[in-house]
């Protein structure tokens, strides 16, 4: 299954400039995932400063 991120995210950008395939982008108050384009490489769960992507 495709990471999510949850609400833990404090919209740091971090995680979207480590995905290889640009599938994270800035949503409402939020980073989110494209769950089609995500290849389950696990980049941003170990960049981001407070483990708020999830795999599903
Ligand atoms: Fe991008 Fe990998 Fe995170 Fe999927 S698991 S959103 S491909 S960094
Ligand atoms: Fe949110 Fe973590 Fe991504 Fe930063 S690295 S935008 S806190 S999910």
């Amino acid at each position: 299954m495709a990471y999510k991120i949850t609400d833990a995210c404090i919209a740091c950008g971090a995680c979207a400039d480590a995905c290889p395939v640009s599938a994270i982008s800035e949503g409402d108050g939020k980073y989110e995932i494209d769950a089609d384009t995500c290849i389950e490489c696990g980049a941003c769960a170990d960049t981001c400063p407070v483990s708020a992507p999830e795999q599903a």
